[in-house]
């Protein structure tokens, strides 16, 4: 019998395939990692513009509790002390993320939690009082959902508008199940993330990429579909798949629908353009969600100077077509069931391994993801 010349053929770069690349290839697998895209990464990858790591597939902040995963990905690239902290402009007036005391003091002046706690129970009381006087005890739609659980001024203020822009529809078309908590936090504390662990590698994604696919034979603007490796058997033992389900199965039970996002990217003549790295435009007057200012993820301090320029991204939720960038799964009904049934043909595929976020049609971040890899090769 002749050899198969890989182990493993991995289409796709990004981390799924990049980190099973990394793990096979330091038990001395043969890999290939093939990319129908120009490069390698997925949606990691990050574009240099006057000398800033742009995020060309939408802003992305590593963080997690996992100090497995923690030690892992810094042992490729240690990561910087960047912490999430967005803001969000309203109308021109700016408010801080997540709500916690500061948004609180913006809002209304308070100045303790005691103080915000009331105002939060006197508006949740108002919500829920409407609700009775129209004969309704369970929220029907997220717009008495995010009434009940936080109050009219947060909810008008910053989750409304910003919501519709995203979903393309009114909170009250939208389920109730969409929001199912609003932490509120009564301390003065703006970091989004509750994980132990946050920050970007230094010198940015790519560089976690580049050292997790060293040593490893990779091949950039080749579709599996349409290559020669879609005849993989000649080529590989195994194959490791990470683009879409659906197109895998050739749509044959129909197309799974996404979410995606357009960005429109433009470089500022200035050093400092929003003094933060995310700004989200709460209202409807401001058509994109929101504005990224890629340099606050790797520069601080003095350093935000040291670079005259600036490059930032509007953001905007799009209707997904096909052939648009496939971002966030539709967890709906109708799409979870189709997902279900290609789901069940990959258990008849014993010698391939379906994983990632479009494999799987699930959201992942990104340290869960390099999680299951490491558990797959610790067993
Ligand atoms: P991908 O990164 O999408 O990689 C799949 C690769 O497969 C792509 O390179 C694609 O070109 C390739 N491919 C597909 N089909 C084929 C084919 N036919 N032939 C060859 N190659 C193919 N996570 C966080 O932790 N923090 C964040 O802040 C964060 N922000 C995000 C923002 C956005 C807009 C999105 C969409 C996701 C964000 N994530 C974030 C999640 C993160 O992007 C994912 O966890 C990660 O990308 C998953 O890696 P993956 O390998 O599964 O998929």
């Amino acid at each position: 019998m002749i050899m198969a010349k890989y182990d493993y053929l991995i289409v796709g770069s990004g981390l799924f395939g990049a980190t099973f690349a990394y793990f096979a290839h330091k038990q001395g697998k043969r890999c290939l990692v093939i990319d129908k895209r120009p490069q390698l990464g997925g949606n990691v990858y990050c574009e240099k513009i006057e000398g800033i790591n742009v995020h060309k597939y939408g802003a992305h902040i590593f963080h997690t509790s996992n100090k497995k995963v923690w030690d892992f990905v810094n042992s490729i690239v240690p990561f910087n002390r960047y912490t999430n902290s967005p803001v969000a402009n309203f109308h021109g007036k700016l408010y801080n993320l997540p709500f916690n005391m500061n948004t609180f003091a913006e809002l209304w002046g308070v100045r303790t939690p005691e103080e915000a706690q009331a105002k939060i129970d006197e508006q949740k009381a108002e919500a829920v009082a409407k609700m009775k006087a129209d004969g309704v005890t369970e929220p029907r739609n997220l717009e008495e959902q995010a009434l009940t659980l936080i109050g009219k001024d947060v909810y008008e203020k910053l989750i409304k508008e910003y919501t519709e822009k995203q979903w393309g529809r009114k909170c009250t078309e939208l389920p109730a199940f969409i929001i199912k908590r609003l932490p509120v936090r009564l301390v003065f504390d703006n970091n989004y993330f509750n994980d132990s662990y946050q920050g970007i590698p230094i010198g940015g994604y790519n560089k976690l990429i580049e050292g997790l696919l060293a040593g490893v034979e990779t091949k950039v603007n080749v579709d599996f579909f349409n290559s020669e490796y879609h005849d993989w058997q000649k080529y590989a033992d195994k194959l490791v798949y990470t683009g879409q389900i659906d197109e895998f199965f050739d749509y044959k039970y129909g197309r799974l629908n996404w979410r995606t996002v357009s960005f429109k990217t433009r470089v500022e003549d200035k050093p400092n353009y929003q003094g933060n790295a995310v700004v989200n435009y709460t209202s409807h007057d401001v058509p994109y969600t929101r504005v990224i200012e890629h340099k606050h993820f790797e520069m601080f301090g003095q350093q935000v100077y040291d670079n005259p320029k600036t490059v930032v991204s509007e953001e905007y939720s799009t209707e997904y077509k096909p052939g648009m960038e496939p971002y966030y799964p539709v967890n709906d009904t109708t799409n979870n069931s189709l997902a279900d049934k290609y789901r069940a043909e990959t258990a008849h595929q014993l010698d391939i391994i379906f994983g990632g976020r479009l494999a799987e049609y699930k959201y992942y971040d990104m340290a869960p993801i390099i999680e299951k890899v490491i558990q797959m090769f610790d067993k």
